[in-house]
């Protein structure tokens, strides 16, 4: 079966003390579903994209664009997690250059209204299966895994004893999977944020101990939800389980415009060859998706291994959604723009 087309969010950030250092100008406009970018250059040339969603942040929330972190997670992640309850494996991706707002979107920040989509929608998830609860003929559980993939490696967040990195492995029914990743059964959603407040420190901490910053790997946060059916009459049981994936992409610069060498090089290219393939499944996705084609036509799931194991989540029984994070900067116009044509080719 063709999956449904992804859902594509871009979202602006306000502009960062750096850039307002160098008096830097907004290249981005955004008008209902279409975001230009100015070429700086050439102030003449401008490109305009369409979008499900374009979420402006840096003037005041009259502004017809603005989106707000609660927008945001009502426009696209609840709408997955709606998915969830119905029995599909959904997944949600942050894309887009090192501090242009993936993390912000993904996690957001502790106050009050600045948490992102993964807290929000673990605690709507925990909202949603109390409003059910009267139902005494379903019942619900709750499995997260979290971790992190760096250099085509896996590693535990959940475990950071676990300081090796982890096989991947393929489940003749279940598909591919983490062999010894943590798994751990959660009843409501402060177990979920203390999992994941101890998951991000392991995380930073790692990073720190490689000498490397967390915005080059991969952060993947998986709940398994599965619910189940009594039927009174008939004494069945039915089952549904459902894989919400979450996903901090790493920084999609380019390594050579940091002058990379050595290691960095080849972990840049690493990167990049995640952030490649994931391009090539999303786009594939979506040319299968426009031609309706009764047959699947060969995606690339294997060339990376976050593609790999995102496999069930893309494409397929799936759903799919992406935001696009981009600064509004002109000193940042060629990653913009890249970032821009990525979201573009997932529709
Ligand atoms: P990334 O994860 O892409 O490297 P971050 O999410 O860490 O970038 O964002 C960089 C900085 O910009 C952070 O301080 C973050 O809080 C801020 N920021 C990002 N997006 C927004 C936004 N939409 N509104 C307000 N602040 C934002």
């Amino acid at each position: 079966m063709a999956g449904a087309s992804v859902k594509v969010a871009v979202r602006v950030r306000p502009f960062n003390s750096r850039e307002m250092a160098k008096d830097s100008k907004c290249i981005i406009q955004m008008s209902g579903n279409t975001t230009t970018i100015l070429n700086p250059k050439q102030p003449k040339e401008n490109k305009s994209f369409n979008f499900d969603y374009s979420y402006w942040s840096h003037t005041t929330p009259e502004d017809i664009n603005y989106a707000s972190q609660m927008q945001v997670y009502k426009d696209i992640g609840e709408e997955m997690l709606l998915h969830a309850f119905e029995g599909y494996n959904v997944c949600i991706f942050a894309y887009g250059q090192t501090g242009a707002g993936k993390s912000y979107t993904m996690m957001g920040r502790q106050e009050t209204d600045q948490q992102g989509i993964i807290p929000l929608l673990c605690e709507d998830l925990f909202t949603k299966i109390s409003d059910s609860n009267n139902d005494n003929n379903m019942s619900y559980s709750v499995e997260v895994s979290y971790m992190e993939i760096y250099c085509e490696r896996v590693r535990d967040l959940l475990n950071p004893k676990n300081k090796g990195n982890l096989r991947v492995r393929e489940h003749p029914l279940m598909g591919p999977y983490v062999e010894d990743l943590s798994k751990l059964a959660v009843t409501s959603y402060n177990d979920i944020q203390d999992l994941m407040d101890s998951g991000n420190k392991a995380r930073t901490v790692a990073a720190t101990n490689m000498n490397e910053t967390s915005s080059r790997s991969h952060a993947v946060f998986n709940i398994i939800f599965t619910q189940k059916k009594h039927d009174s009459e008939s004494e069945n049981t039915s089952e549904k389980v459902s894989k919400i994936s979450l996903v901090d992409l790493a920084g999609s610069e380019r390594a050579d415009s940091t002058g990379a060498k050595g290691t960095r090089l080849k972990e840049g290219a690493n990167i990049n060859k995640s952030l490649t393939t994931l391009g090539k499944v999303i786009s594939a996705l979506a040319e299968q998706n426009k031609k309706k084609k009764k047959m699947e036509s060969f995606i690339p799931y294997r060339d990376s291994v976050l593609t790999w194991l995102l496999r069930e989540n893309l494409g397929g029984n799936s759903r799919t959604a992406m935001v696009a994070a981009l600064s509004p900067a002109d000193i940042n116009y060629d990653e913009t723009l890249s970032t821009l044509r990525y979201a573009d080719r997932a529709k």
